[in-house]
């Protein structure tokens, strides 16, 4: 007598993928993100500097595990072709520890939030310097 192949109690159920519920990153992103390009430029771009920049500035030696973008690839989210120049410009990297990056981002964050702020106030000193300047 075979046993009837009856549904199954340990059949595997597929969990809800995690990666959904990112939105904030752009599907551009995570592809320039997860290609070849990107990933052999980080290599390349960590082992010319394997120190955090940032930690190097304030005269801290940081071994630099992450590669920054000086300007977010994201403010060109919509426009390939400026997204990879922003992603594999050698200028716009920086090498960071893991501590800096979160920084980075931070101030990031905050930058973009009173940026018009920042501007207006950046736009009246550079008018007082050069009034000032005469
Ligand atoms: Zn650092
Ligand atoms: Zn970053």
């Amino acid at each position: 007598m075979m046993p009837a192949p009856a549904t199954a109690p340990t059949a595997p159920v597929t969990p809800a993928t995690p990666s959904r519920m990112k939105r904030h990153r752009t599907k551009e992103y995570t592809q320039l993100m997860n290609s070849r390009r990107w990933r052999r430029l980080r290599a390349a771009y960590l082992s010319a500097h394997p120190v955090c920049e940032d930690c190097e500035a304030q005269g801290r030696t940081t071994i630099a595990t992450e590669v920054h973008h000086i300007r977010p690839i994201e403010e060109r989210a919509g426009r390939p072709d400026d997204m990879q120049e922003l992603a594999f410009n050698p200028c716009n990297l920086r090498a960071l520890c893991r501590p800096c990056h979160i920084e980075a981002h931070r101030v990031l964050h905050s930058n973009s939030l009173s940026s018009s702020k920042e501007r207006a106030r950046a736009e009246l000193s550079a008018f007082a310097s050069a009034y000032l300047s005469e």
